[in-house]
């Protein structure tokens, strides 16, 4: 995943350019990269594995200034990147998954082009688009051929002479979100970048648009569609909470899922948790709903941990997952615990971290509650891929078929035999005393766009709502 930001003023706006990406570090751990133009282009990339962007990029503030800039948080590859081209200079950074990358890129150098980055025998899929828009008559065509060409989705900025390019995704998949602040205009992946900066949030680009910003306006070059396939994961787990998307808040959308989980339960408990951070506002919801206490049996401790740091083996990342969360065994013992989280992928952490935890500090029970349905699918969209052997869905439906099917239609609606089996299964692997998913059309209402505006393709496979 990538979150992008990009400002355009009259005055130097490398600050707002600087906090502005930092609101974005929930969305990548690998690199980040700044561009700004004053005279001429300037860009910083660096890894941002083992520190925090502010940290690492405090230095290069000094001799970085412009009156325009884009930034880029990511978990992929590294960017932004600079082209001379005879549609103009720019710089670009982009977000999303371009999954036909290779025979784009097998085309274009029959055609004779050359790409000068190709890390770990991959092509930097930033520089391929780059060169399909270099090839364009003007920037915006350039666009318009990318979206028409790429299998995937990419949402990306531009930084030009003219101004800032923004262009969402043809398809909608992740937002871009456009707000003004004394004649400066700011474009951002999360809203949230915008409150503590002065900005207000003057409109969404529409799935395909291509917007240009200069200080105080917004133009738009090429019109959006209707037809929207926004990411609905963005408001179970990987938006952040204080962020709207299409002006729906992320909070209060978990807050619904949360309402929702308690609305069907019939479970007698006596508190109602979130496992800290990312189900915390869905359990908030639940205790809102229910008139459970909402209270905190595990605890995360955050300083001394930087929220981008992500140590180099799978090992260090186990032992800091399971150092950061602190069971409170006031709060456990003899408690029976409804436990809200926002989804589950593996399951592994789950249980060998936070359950683990609530059962050696004495919890009399433990009920499971994830804010969505079992993941099934991969993102072919927006996600880095996650291999769908290791998903607890699948890993259930392995153990009940004796082998992997192909076909797990009948494990993705919730009433069937084949469902409730799978999730029998999972409830037992996680050591749960109960489990329950919220159900698609829960979640869907708790969201509140209508379905067929929605992505929903990791729980269901379709590409299209019903
Ligand atoms: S497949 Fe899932 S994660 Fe990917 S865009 Fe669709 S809803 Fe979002």
């Amino acid at each position: 995943m990538s979150g992008l930001f990009g400002v355009v003023s009259r005055q130097n706006c490398t600050k707002t350019l600087f906090y502005g990406t930092d609101y974005h570090a929930h969305l990548g751990t690998e690199v980040a990269g700044l561009a700004v133009l004053g005279d001429f282009f300037r860009h910083r990339i660096h890894s941002i594995a083992d520190t925090q962007f502010k940290s690492r990029f405090a230095e290069d503030m000094g001799d970085m200034s412009g009156n325009a800039g884009i930034g880029v948080i990511s978990d992929s590859n590294t960017q932004p990147f600079l082209v001379s081209s005879r549609v103009g200079d720019f710089a670009i950074v982009t977000s999303g998954l371009v999954n036909n990358k290779d025979n784009l890129a097998a085309e274009m150098r029959s055609e004779g082009q050359s790409f000068s980055e190709v890390a770990r025998g991959r092509i930097n899929p930033t520089e391929l688009v780059a060169k399909m828009i270099a090839s364009g008559k003007s920037i915006p065509d350039g666009i318009r051929k990318v979206f028409a060409r790429i299998e995937g989705s990419v949402t990306m900025l531009l930084l030009t002479r003219e101004g800032i390019y923004a262009a969402r995704d043809a398809h909608g998949r992740s937002p871009l979100v456009v707000g003004s602040a004394d004649g400066a205009m700011a474009v951002a992946s999360e809203s949230c970048a915008f409150t503590n900066l002065g900005f207000e949030v003057t409109g969404y680009l529409a799935p395909g648009e291509v917007a240009r910003l200069t200080p105080g306006e917004v133009e738009t070059v090429v019109e959006g569609r209707d037809e929207c396939r926004i990411c609905a994961f963005l408001w179970i787990y990987t938006g952040y909470p204080a962020s709207s998307y299409e002006g729906i808040s992320v909070e209060a959308a978990r807050e619904r899922c949360g309402g929702r989980l308690a609305e069907r339960d019939t479970v007698e408990a006596d508190l109602v948790a979130g496992v800290p951070d990312s189900g915390t506002a869905h359990a908030i919801g639940y205790a809102m709903h229910s008139g459970l206490p909402f209270r905190r049996p595990l605890v995360k401790y955050t300083p001394g941990y930087g929220r981008s740091y992500t140590p180099p083996s799978q090992d260090v990342r186990d032992l800091v997952a399971k150092m950061k969360l602190i069971p409170v065994r006031d709060v456990i013992k003899g408690q029976r615990i409804v436990l809200c989280e926002d989804s589950i992928v593996r399951g592994t952490q789950l249980k060998n971290l936070t359950m683990k935890k609530l059962w050696d500090n004495g919890a009399a029970e433990v009920h499971v509650r994830p804010a969505c349905p079992p993941l099934m699918f991969h993102c072919p969209y927006v996600l880095s891929t996650r291999s769908e052997e290791e998903l607890a869905a699948r890993r259930a439906i392995r153990a009940l078929e004796g082998k992997d099917i192909e076909d797990v239609s009948a494990y993705t609606e919730a009433g069937s035999r084949e469902y409730a089996e799978m999730v029998e299964w999972i409830r037992r692997d996680l050591g749960a005393t109960t489990l329950a998913y919220l159900e698609l059309g829960d979640m869907i209402k708790a969201i509140g766009l209508p379905p067929e505006k929605l992505c929903t393709y990791c729980w269901t496979g379709r590409t299209s709502q019903p």
